[in-house]
C-alpha cells in the first residue's frame, strides 16, 4: 500500500508507533504514571520545560508521559504533524470549536453530525455569536455554496451517523481551502485504517477514541490532530479548560489501538457480509451502508476509504417501532447500547439512543425512520451474525 521505508503499513504502525521511548526500568510495555507532578532541581531546566523550550512534563493538567505516548500513536497513525488528547471526544470537539471560532465567525456544516456535535452547532456556539449554517448532509452543492459565504470553519463527518451519508472530502476541503477556512473532519466512525481526512485536504482530524480507537468501550477520549499550529492553539486551551485525558484511560487506549488494525479489518468485512444478506432479505425495507454498490456515493467512499468501509451500518424494517421493539431484544449476539466500535456488536435505533432527544417528526425531516436501526459490528464471526439477525427477522416477520 505505501512505501515500506518511509511509511509502515498501518497494521505495523497501530503496534509500534509512539511506543519507542525507554521506559521506567526499561519497561517493553508503555507504564502508566500516575503522578500529577515532575519535579526539577535545577531551576534554569524546570524554567525551560514549562516554557517549552526543552522536553519535559510539568503538571498533569497540561501534559503527562502516558498521555503523550497514546498522543504520538495517533499523530502517526493520521500522519498529522502533532495531535493532542482530550477526557472525551466531545471535548476534544468542543474545545476545537472554540478555539478556531469567534463572535461573527461562521461554521458550515451538515445536518447529520453526531449529536452532540450538533447540540454545538445549535445551542453553544450561536450562544456565543457564532452562527452555524447546516447543510443537507448529501447534497455536496449546497455546501459548496454555503462555503462560498466565507466560514471560518468547514466540519466534515463521514460517514454519518447513523444513515451513513458519504461526504466527497477532497472536493469539499478543496472548495474551503480555496476560500480560506479551515478543515476539520470527525473520523470517528471511519477510522485511520480506513480513511485519512488529512491527506484528502483536512487542517484538522478529530476522533471520539471511545470508540474504535479504544475499542473495548471500557475507556473514553478525544483526540486531535493536524496542522502543529492548530494543534498548539487547541492545546493552549485545554490547559486551561482542564479536559485532560486521564492516563489510565490512555492506557486503556494504547493498549486497544494495538489491534485497531486487526479489528477494523474485521469490522469492515462482518459490516459488508451483513449489509450484503439484510439487502437481499424481504424483511429489511433498505440498508445504509457506503459498501453496498447501490449506495448514492458508493463510488466516493471507495476512493476516500481505500482500507475498507467501515464496521457500521443501519437498516430499516418494515412495519412501525413495534416491529423494532420485538426484533432487538431478540439479537444474542449484541448490546442493545449507545456505544459503537466495540469488540461486541452494538446495536441501537436511533429513537432511544444517537437522536432520542428529537422528536419523530424531527427524525422524519432528517430522514432518519423510526424502524431504523444502527448495527455496529464486533469482531464476531460474520456467519453467526447474519444467523442471529436472520433468526430475529424471522420472529418478528
Ligand atoms: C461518540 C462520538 C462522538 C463523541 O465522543 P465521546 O467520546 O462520547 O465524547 C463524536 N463524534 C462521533 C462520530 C461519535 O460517534
Amino acid at each position: 500500500m505505501s512505501d515500506a521505508e518511509s511509511r509502515p503499513h498501518v497494521r505495523t504502525q497501530a503496534v509500534w508507533a509512539g511506543e519507542g521511548g525507554v521506559f521506567m526500568g526499561r519497561a517493553t510495555q508503555v507504564p502508566v504514571v500516575h503522578s500529577v507532578s515532575f519535579g526539577y532541581d535545577d531551576l534554569d531546566e524546570w524554567r525551560a520545560a514549562a516554557l517549552g523550550e526543552i522536553p519535559g512534563h510539568i503538571y498533569g493538567r497540561n501534559t503527562n508521559p502516558t498521555v503523550a505516548v497514546f498522543e504520538e500513536k495517533v499523530r502517526i497513525l493520521e500522519g498529522a504533524e502533532a495531535a493532542t488528547s482530550f477526557s472525551t471526544g466531545m471535548a476534544a470537539i468542543s474545545d476545537t470549536l472554540f478555539t478556531l471560532l469567534e463572535p461573527g465567525r461562521k461554521v458550515v456544516s451538515v445536518v447529520d453530525t453526531y449529536g452532540g456535535t450538533n447540540r454545538m452547532f445549535g445551542e453553544f456556539l450561536p450562544r456565543v455569536g457564532v452562527e452555524a449554517v447546516l447543510c443537507p448532509t448529501a447534497d455536496h452543492e449546497a455546501i459548496e455554496a454555503a462555503i462560498d459565504g466565507g466560514p471560518r470553519v468547514l466540519y466534515l463527518e463521514s460517514p454519518t451517523n447513523p444513515t451513513c451519508k458519504v461526504l466527497d472530502i477532497a472536493r469539499l476541503a478543496a472548495r474551503a481551502r480555496a476560500k480560506g477556512a479551515l478543515v476539520v473532519v470527525d473520523n470517528t466512525f471511519a477510522t485511520p485504517v480506513n480513511q485519512h481526512p488529512l491527506e484528502l485536504g483536512a487542517h484538522l482530524v478529530i476522533h471520539s477514541a471511545t470508540k474504535f480507537l479504544g475499542g473495548h468501550a471500557d475507556a473514553l477520549g478525544g483526540v486531535v490532530a493536524g496542522d502543529a499550529a492548530l494543534v498548539e492553539a487547541i492545546f493552549r486551551r485545554r490547559e486551561i479548560t482542564g479536559a485532560t485525558l486521564h492516563p489510565d484511560a490512555a492506557y486503556m487506549l494504547l493498549r486497544g489501538m494495538k489491534t485497531l488494525a486487526l479489528r477494523v479489518e474485521r469490522q469492515n468485512a462482518n459490516a459488508l457480509a451483513v449489509a450484503r444478506r439484510l439487502k437481499a432479505h424481504p424483511l429489511v425495507a433498505n440498508v445504509f451502508y457506503p459498501g453496498l454498490e447501490g449506495h448514492p456515493n458508493h463510488d466516493v467512499a471507495a476512493r476516500q476509504m481505500p482500507g475498507g468501509f467501515g464496521g457500521v451500518l443501519s437498516f430499516q424494517l418494515h412495519g412501525d417501532f413495534e416491529v423494532v421493539k420485538r426484533f432487538l431484544p431478540r439479537l444474542r449476539w449484541a448490546h442493545r447500547a449507545a456505544n459503537l466500535g466495540a469488540v461486541e456488536t452494538v446495536v441501537a435505533p436511533p429513537a432511544t439512543g444517537s437522536h432520542v432527544e428529537l422528536t419523530a417528526a424531527q427524525r422524519a425531516a432528517l430522514g432518519i425512520p423510526e424502524t431504523l436501526v444502527r448495527y455496529s459490528c464486533g469482531i464476531e464471526d460474520a456467519g453467526d451474525l447474519i444467523a442471529d439477525l436472520e433468526q430475529a427477522l424471522a420472529a418478528v416477520g
